[in-house]
């Protein structure tokens, strides 16, 4: 039997090795901490919102680049997800907004404990607190203790490099820089972004949320919502542009995204309400006529002068469009994911690494970037299916 070395125990892992044939292949997963799926369990813990549910093609949509996504994400889809997870008696819900969680009741560690039952009961090899170290100089895997592990194919999942205490450090950058393989730098994506704000706004209005809002950033425009914090703004509409907004950071000092605090009416619409309005004093024509909460009323006038907020027309366009200058990305140990990552153009159509045969990578640690909604997990399951698809049809002596 040819023998399969995966490296790192994280989403794309655990679905490479839940669909590789080990009646054709031994394979070992070694994983550097003690446990299995830490990421897995992190990201649990606000709700593991594990795929989204919506068409393929509208599921492709979200994913840069898609086409490099496209192959994996139609071989197996959100819908094969979650068929997969009721086969392992993991039902799941949609909730609101369509993302799609494990049914109440079942903890984030259940599900990771039902996969890895799954995979001890297919005969997959487990080495924990087992360190990948880089390559020797004859080109062989080494791992710490001077283990050794014998493999035909290395299949790579290790991670990004946020939250490195679930082991996703990004330390595997530079041993394969020093192979001649092409990494893009590691940066925080679907991240908090640095706002100067004044003190007296912030002390009143940390950890407030901002609901029903819109985002825009250059043509993008996402409907969503925000939460204040110290550092500035956290949640689903900013996380959505961050690769954006990271990019323009690398050359600028300063990004401006633009905030409509009313995005269900029209200009129009707020004009119409605004002059409508009984209230003498412009706050309480903002929170009576318009139903803007204390926390968007005192937004407003931070970034507003006086001028402009005791003129209904500057005011209400500003309603439509807060201008929020953002200084910095947060860091990236705190990102819920990473840009950058072994560039595609090193990747063949298997996800193999052009420059070694029979050496696979797979998962967040690729140049490939998904918002917040379950794309990112569903993105690294269907990798880790499609690869064990692939090798699962090759004839294992021209392995
Ligand atoms: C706070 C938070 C919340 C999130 N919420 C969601 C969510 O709700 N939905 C969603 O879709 N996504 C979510 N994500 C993102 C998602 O968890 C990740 O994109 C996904 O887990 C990445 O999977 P992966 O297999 O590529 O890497 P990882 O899951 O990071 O696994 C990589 C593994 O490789 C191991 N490793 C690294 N280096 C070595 C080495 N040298 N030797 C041996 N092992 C090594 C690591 O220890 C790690 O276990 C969240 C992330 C965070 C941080």
């Amino acid at each position: 039997m040819k023998k399969i070395t995966i490296i790192g125990g994280g989403a794309a892992a655990l679905l490479f090795a839940a669909h590789i044939d080990t009646a054709k292949y031994k394979v070992t997963l070694c994983e550097q901490k003690k446990t299995l799926g830490r990421k897995f369990l992190v990201a649990g813990e606000g709700g593991l919102n594990l795929t989204y549910n919506t068409s393929l093609e509208s599921l492709i949509k979200p994913y840069v680049p898609s086409e490099f996504m496209s192959p994996a994400l139609q071989r197996f889809t959100n819908k094969d997800l979650i068929n997969w997870l009721k086969k392992l008696n993991v039902p799941t819900f949609v909730g609101s907004s369509n993302r799609v969680f494990p049914e109440r009741g079942i903890k984030p560690i259940e599900v990771l404990n039902k996969i890895t039952a799954y995979l001890v009961a297919k005969d997959i090899q487990f080495r924990l607190n087992t360190q990948w170290l880089g390559w020797d100089k004859d080109g062989q895997l080494q791992f710490d203790k001077d283990q050794k592990i014998d493999s035909d194919i290395v299949v790579f999942a290790l991670g990004g490099a946020s939250w490195k205490v679930t082991g996703a450090d990004g330390v595997w950058k530079k041993k394969f820089e020093d192979k001649g393989i092409k990494v893009q730098p590691l940066r925080a994506a679907n991240c908090a972004f640095e706002v100067a704000w004044g003190k007296g706004f912030i002390e009143a209005h940390e950890g407030k949320p901002l609901k029903n809002i819109a985002l825009s950033f250059g043509n993008q425009l996402i409907k969503g919502e925000l939460n204040i914090s110290k550092f500035g703004l956290e949640g689903n509409a900013i996380y959505a542009l961050s690769r954006e907004i990271q990019d323009v950071l690398r050359l600028k000092k300063e990004a401006i995204v633009y905030l409509d605090l009313k995005p269900g009416l029209t200009m129009a619409q707020l004009k119409a309400k605004f002059n409508g309005s009984r209230q003498t004093k412009i706050t309480g024509v903002l929170s009576k006529a318009l139903n803007l909460d204390r926390t968007s009323i005192a937004l407003l006038k931070q970034f507003c002068d006086k001028y402009t907020f005791s003129n209904p027309d500057l005011l209400l366009q500003t309603i439509k469009a807060v201008p929020i200058k953002l200084k910095s990305a947060g860091p990236l140990d705190e990102a819920i994911s990473t840009i950058g990552g072994i560039a595609l153009d090193e990747i063949d159509s298997h996800f193999q690494v052009k420059k070694m045969p029979n050496v696979y990578a797979i998962g967040e640690m690729l140049d490939w970037y998904a918002p917040t909604g379950g794309y990112l997990l569903q993105g690294c399951f269907s990798m880790g299916y499609t690869l064990a698809d692939f090798l699962n049809g090759l004839n294992v002596e021209e392995v």
